[in-house]
Order: structure tokens, then sequence, then C-alpha cells
């Protein structure tokens, strides 16, 4: 067995049947960090000692035997926008380059408590802002299937990580489209929950209304388990809702017969490349075949997506960003200002990478005075009518399935220079943020160059077993079999 390409699944009975020891588990991994990492570049701090220290008391909990925690023993990797106790977040940020939080975040807390330990923090395009990773302020990541591709983004650290065999699984954020597209893009599953199912409280603010934590993972049994360590109710985050959370880990072998599944027509449309088109019509055969129905149903305001979302997203950002001002903490510009204004400027003007600067120059026009009403107001009522679109829609169907990015995996600096290009890219999966629903995305092929493909589920509110049921079902008869990066 593979200890370093397992499952949680497998990791757990292993651990529970002490073939396997947390220490052995996690030392390999920490070894694989320390031999492969250095060509991908997934981690941006990696933390050994806490780790082997998380993972004695696991193999004490796991010899004392009954009731052993979902997580127990499992190494994990985080996206570095989660805030932990002791341990650097820096958000891919120069500005954050050195803050050291004094406490954790309450879905770092729930796996913590879950017995999980943590190798380090993953790296990600700065402030969650990119589809490529690219934008990280501290470090470039590689795609594991191939290394002159990015990862996706923002999450590329946790998907490639993932992927790479560099943890069992990991939580990234997906505000646009974070966890799914670089989950698609490095073949493995991502999720973003319904916006209030996992609490944001320790999610370093990108954009509130959108962001939400979530799993990737090898497959879809982990990431019912995931899901279920970190969902629920959380006093501390006032958008967290406060409903039951379902048998996750039961409800996804449910099954999915009889399931509809709505295929909207504004998400197949010209400029797709041919073999991403092919792998995801592929799925859609393949539900048919389990006796899943296909219905066509439209999403009228599809187009609208992306001008909604890069209006409200910079909107928020731009206000969230407010507080790395160098004064209670971060980075301070050492320049010598003359005044308290000068030092705000020269501490963001260097604090801050390019594309962060983009958006919050974007955000702060769209809220101004004047502007408001054009640009952010009419932006929320435009979302409104994008919400209605799915509302309808699952009148008549139970999930959604899309692709998630028009290609796969793209060239590094391919797009660099392009941020508007970039943008655009993120069409399929940017609505299902602004609705606040679920999605999710599964390989489900490859192109002819041996990259990975994603399918994306969308599911209605707080229904993400709807999802995994199909997703379980997808994966079952996909088979796509053992390949795995070769590194
Ligand atoms: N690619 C989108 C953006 O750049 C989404 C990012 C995200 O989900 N954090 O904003």
């Amino acid at each position: 067995m593979d200890l370093l390409r397992m499952t949680i699944h497998e990791a757990r009975e292993l651990l529970a049947a002490r073939e396997v020891s947390a220490i052995e588990l996690t030392r390999a991994y920490l070894d694989r960090i320390e031999a492969v990492d250095p060509e991908i570049g997934a981690y941006l701090t990696v933390t050994p000692e806490p780790a082997l220290d998380q993972a004695k008391a696991a193999d004490a909990l796991l010899a004392k035997g009954d009731d052993v925690p979902l997580l127990c023993g499992i190494p994990l990797g985080l996206k570095d926008n989660l805030v932990t106790k002791g341990v650097r977040t820096t958000c891919a940020s120069r500005i954050l380059e050195s803050f050291i939080p004094p406490f954790d975040g309450t879905a770092v807390a729930r796996i913590r408590d879950a017995g999980a330990v943590f190798l380090g923090k993953l790296n990600m395009d700065e402030f969650a802002m990119g589809s490529s990773t690219e934008n990280s302020g501290l470090r470039l990541t590689r795609n594991p299937w191939d290394r002159e591709r990015v990862p996706g983004g923002s999450s590329g650290g946790p998907t490639a990580a993932t992927a790479a065999g560099l943890c069992t699984a990991s939580l990234g954020s997906d505000t646009g489209g974070s966890i799914r597209q670089p989950a698609s893009h490095c073949g493995v599953v991502g999720m973003k929950p319904t916006y209030g199912r996992v609490s944001r409280f320790g999610l370093v603010a990108f954009a509130s209304s959108l962001d939400q934590i979530g799993p990737v993972t090898r497959d879809v049994n982990d990431c019912a388990l995931l899901l279920q360590a970190v969902s629920g109710y959380d006093p501390a985050d006032s958008t967290s809702v406060d409903v039951p959370v379902p048998d996750y880990l039961s409800a996804v072998g449910e099954g999915a017969a009889g399931m509809r599944v709505g295929i909207p027509k504004e998400y197949f449309v010209e400029g797709m490349d041919p073999d991403v088109e092919r792998a995801v019509r592929g799925a859609m055969e393949r539900l048919e075949s389990e006796g899943l129905e296909l219905i066509d149903i439209s999403l009228p305001h599809t187009e609208y997506g992306v001008p909604v979302y890069y209006l409200i997203a910079t909107a928020e950002a731009s206000s969230n960003l407010a507080r790395y001002d160098g004064v209670k903490y971060g980075y301070r510009s050492p320049e010598r200002a003359r005044s308290i204004i000068d030092m705000y400027a020269a501490t963001r003007s260097d604090g801050f990478g390019e594309e962060v600067k983009r958006r919050i120059m974007l955000g702060t026009y769209a809220l101004s005075a004047g502007y408001y009403d054009a640009y952010y107001r009419k932006a929320q009522q435009v979302r409104t009518l994008i919400r209605r679109d799915f509302q309808a829609a699952f009148d008549t169907c139970d999930v959604i399935l899309t692709p998630i990015a028009p290609t796969a995996a793209f060239r590094i600096g391919e797009m660099a220079d392009d941020p508007l290009q970039m943008y655009l890219s993120d069409i399929f999966t940017i609505s299902a943020n602004l609705a606040g629903l679920p999605g999710l995305s599964l390989p489900c092929g490859f192109t002819g160059e041996g990259l990975p493909v994603g399918v994306q589920l969308m599911g209605r509110p707080f229904d993400e077993a709807m999802l995994l049921r199909a997703a379980r079902t997808l994966e079952r008869t996909l088979d796509l079999g053992d390949r795995r990066p070769e590194l």
C-alpha cells in the first residue's frame, strides 16, 4: 500500500488496524514534501514539529481504541488564508508575510479537534485573487501533471498538494471558483459548500458575501467526510446558518437513480476546448446510463455573471483590505514617512501585488459616490436575477451539470498579461457563488495531452448530500483508473 496515495478512508482503516501509525504516516508525508515540493511549490510553510506532536497525540488516541475522532492521525494541508494559531498565515502576500495569528479559525479548530495532523500552509493567489496561483507574492506553484502549466487557482497549493501526494487532503476557499477550478486542473475532487454551511470565522476575508471554505480530496467519499468535519453553525460567523448537518457519510452511498440533471444551454457555448467538451458530455452520457434523467434547462442571466462578480467581489475586497495599513499587524514600509497618509501609501504600495492593487482600485471606484448606483447597486440587482434563474431551474431538476472551465490547465505565463481573459475564464464557476449554491468539481476525463478535466455539479442550497450522491455515482461509473501525475 502506497501511504502517500491513500484516501482518508483508507488511511483511517490502516490506522485503526494499527498497520501504520500516525507518526509513520506523517513522516512519510514530511519526507515526500522535502523531496518533491521543491519541484511543485505547493507549500509556503511546512510545520514538522507540531505535525509530529499532533501525530503522537493521535497515536495515543488510536491505541485506546474506541471512539476515535473522524480525522484522527490524518495528515492535511491548509490554504494559507485559513488562520492557524501560532503558524504564519500569509495569504501569499508580502503584506502578511510574517503574520502569526493568535487563534485558529473555526473550520481549522474543528478538524484539529477531529484529530487531524497539519502538515503546513499552502500557496494561493495573493488574497485568493486569481485563477492560476501566479498572483502569489511568495512562490510559483506548478501543475503536478505538467510542470510547465499552472495548477489553476486560487487554491492551487491545496489542489497541487493533494494531487501530488503531498497531503492526504486539504482545505481551500472558493469565492468565484477557487476550489473547483484548480481541483479540475489538478485532477482532484473539490467542493464549495452552500454559503453559510461552513463558518468563515478565521478565513481571511476577500469578498465576504461570496467566500466559503471547502474540501479538496482524492475522491468523493473523502469529500463527504471532510465536509462533515467542517460543517455547521458557528455563533462567531453571523452568516453561518443554523440548520442541521445531515450525515454526509451515509448519504454519499445512497445512489442517484431517478435524479433529474439539468443541463443549462448557456454553459455549452463556442470557444470551449473540444477535449473538455467531450469529457463533460461523456459524463452526461454515463449519468444517463445510470438511470438519471437529463433535462435541458436555461439560466438566462449567465452572461452577466462575470461583470457582476467582478464588481461585487472587488467592491467587497476594497473594503476588506482597508485593514492592511501597517499599523496593527503585518508589513510596514521602512521608509521614513512624513505623515500617516504617506506611511499608509508606502506600506500598501510595497506590500500588495499588482492584481490586488488593481482590484482595490476597481472596487473603490465602483463604490464611490456618483458611481455606486450605476455599478455596485446594479450588480446587486442582477445578482438577484441570477439567483432567481437557479431557483426556477431547481423546480425542474435536482442538480445542474456544467463544465468547470473552458479549457484545461494553461501554460505558466500564457494569460499573465491579460487579466480580462483570466476573468472571463471564471464564467462557469462564479454563478454558484453569486447565488450562494453548493458546487462540486469531479475529475471526468483527460485531454489529448493528458491533462485532467473536471465536471461541475451544482445543487440547491444546503443540499450538498444530493451533489455527493450524484458525484459518487459518476465517479464509480467513470472509473478513471489509477492515472496519477508522475513525479
Ligand atoms: N478567479 C476568481 C477571482 O480571481 C475567483 C477567486 C476565488 O474564488 N477566490 O476572483
